[in-house]
């Protein structure tokens, strides 16, 4: 039985495994689907630091790999000016963005329905256009409340594999990671954010949960924008 059908405990694995021993695991996860999926393999960058790790991580196991950036109005200009030069260093990764007219407090109104229109349609058209089989996240379990509960490798959508090849890597693995590869980040965790979203809907806050800047004062506070929970093909389901 391969990595990609593994059934460990994830939860084991955060204080198992050592940090070595989590870089060798995660290269072996995506050199694994990278072997069974080849092109149809995309890494998904939302150019913080746990996607600038995996995205490292994959070209490492492959130059040719490919990615894509799903990119809103509301990114903070830090971020936009950041995504640029990820892409000039980077061309193999797309950017996606929807530019639809929509109210401009959506985010105050109703956050989830601006998030599935700016980051969950977007997302879809990337799968779509890019023929992804396993789009590749850097999500991990330990980042917040929203995220115990996941697999290093899911299929929630027929035909789409999810790799989450760092899931089970603590945040201060992740800078250990960063710092000994040299990889640049965001300027805005410089300013004392810890997760990255859209302007409007990110604060630095001193809160435990590292995800707790995001969202707050509404029912999504520390949650999600719909990219990890909501189908990503076929019907789209309305909101
Ligand atoms: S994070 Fe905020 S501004 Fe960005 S898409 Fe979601 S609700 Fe809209």
């Amino acid at each position: 039985m391969g990595l990609l059908q593994n059934n460990d405990d994830v939860h084991f694995l955060v204080e198992g495994l050592n940090f070595k021993q989590k870089v060798e695991r995660s290269l072996a996860l995506i050199h694994e689907a990278y072997d069974t999926y080849r092109e149809g393999l995309v890494v998904a960058n939302s150019l913080g630091k746990d996607s600038v790790c995996v995205w490292d991580l994959a070209k490492k196991v492959n130059p040719k790999i490919r990615g894509f950036i799903v990119t809103t109005r509301f990114k903070p200009k830090e971020t936009v000016e950041f995504m640029k030069d990820v892409v000039t260093r980077y061309p193999e990764i797309r950017v996606f963005k929807n530019n639809e007219q929509i109210p401009g407090n959506l985010y105050t109104m109703d956050p989830d329905k601006c998030c599935h229109l700016l980051k969950v349609i977007p997302t879809r058209m990337a799968i779509e256009e890019m023929e992804v089989k396993c789009w590749v996240t850097g999500l991990r379990c330990t980042e917040g409340r929203t995220r115990t509960d996941y697999r290093e490798v899911e299929e929630r959508d027929i035909g789409l594999v999810k790799l989450n090849p760092i899931l089970v890597w603590k945040e201060r693995e992740v800078w250990q990671y960063l710092a000994m590869n040299g990889v640049k980040v965001n300027p805005l965790y410089g300013a004392g954010y810890r997760s990255l979203g859209c302007a409007p809907c990110t604060h630095i806050t001193n809160a435990e949960d590292e995800r707790a800047g995001r969202w707050i004062g509404t029912s999504k506070c520390g949650g999600e924008c719909g990219i990890h929970t909501r189908p990503l093909k076929g019907e789209m389901l309305s909101i």
